[in-house]
């Protein structure tokens, strides 16, 4: 049996160490009508429960609610999308998810750039994760909406990946396409653009990649070009085939992925199949998109604060 003990780090290479002290908890019970939050407060910590998640801030949050609950939701909505059989089961290690309101104390706690807006960190051991956390930079009005879907899909994901490590390409291409359509949209009109000017990064050393190229500019491309890849691969609400692809890949190699997993015969024809996508791409939003709006819109209309 492999016994595989990592660290995973998502959007940001730094490395938080340390970690929180678990606080006495004297909570009391809110009314909200659909997920009830507890708080506490203890030794400079606010604190709010849900089943999977604990909120943490050094000031009160006044939108507790809906961030916990847009939490909630949002994993939901990805254990349905890429997990199926587990959508309707509590994590046994709650989520511990970080508010920072300023962007110096984010990028003390975690030492990532303030750009980065979000850092997910993991502990797996033993074939599971033992510990969740998100740290987020709360620093503009609608900070959440974004920030929280692409996190909790590194967070969903690594329960899938326990024994080999997600592959870089479909850790953040599939990330990106939980957030808006915006996003999407523009990380495919960057690949437009570098397609018309021969700069993609060639498909193989994509989906080998394990960490982020440099310079900047072509680690943005790369989180541009992973998230087209991964819309193309779960066009038609493909999602789970996108994600056994990448499994696949990451256990025993692209090659043998691309003919298990993919309608080509290897990988220089489905390249050149994602650059027929490229020119002739149905501009509809994928699935992921329109659901999570439609999550979004449901939050909002139901949404209660905490007394
Ligand atoms: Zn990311």
């Amino acid at each position: 049996m492999q016994n595989i003990a990592r660290s995973l780090l998502a959007c940001s290479l730094a490395f938080f160490a340390g970690g929180l002290q678990a606080d006495q908890q004297t909570g009391t019970r809110c009314r909200c009508n659909t997920r009830c939050l507890s708080r506490s407060q203890s030794g400079g910590w606010f604190t709010y429960r849900s089943e999977n998640f604990e909120l943490r801030s050094r000031t009160v949050l006044s939108d507790a609610d809906y961030i916990v609950r847009r939490c909630e939701e949002t994993r939901s909505v990805l254990l349905a999308t890429w997990m199926p059989p587990f959508a309707d089961k509590a994590w046994v290690t709650q989520c511990t998810v970080v508010v920072h309101t300023s962007a110096g104390a984010y990028s003390h706690q975690t030492g990532a750039n303030a750009a980065t807006k979000g850092v997910s960190s993991l502990e797996i051991n033993d074939g599971r994760v033992w510990k969740r956390r998100v740290d987020l930079l709360a620093d503009a009005p609608g900070w959440c909406d974004a920030v929280i879907p692409h996190e909790l899909t590194h967070i969903v994901l690594a329960d899938r990946f326990t024994a080999h490590q997600i592959p870089r390409w479909a850790d953040e291409g599939f990330a990106i396409l939980s957030e808006s359509g915006n996003r999407l949209a523009e990380s495919l009109h960057l690949v437009d653009i570098s397609n018309r000017s021969g700069e993609l990064i060639p498909l193989r050393d994509l989906l080998t990649a394990s960490t982020y190229p440099q310079p900047p500019s072509r680690a943005k491309l790369f989180f541009a070009q992973s998230a087209a890849f991964s819309a193309f691969l779960a066009q038609d609400h493909q999602e789970l085939l996108a994600l056994r692809f990448a499994e696949t890949g990451s256990e025993k190699g692209y090659d043998k992925a691309t003919t298990d997993c993919a309608a080509a015969t290897d990988l220089e024809d489905l390249d050149a199949q994602f650059h027929v996508w490229l020119r002739q791409r149905d501009v509809e939003a994928p699935k992921l998109v329109k659901q999570n709006a439609d999550r979004r819109e449901a939050i909002l209309s139901t949404a209660t604060m905490i007394d």
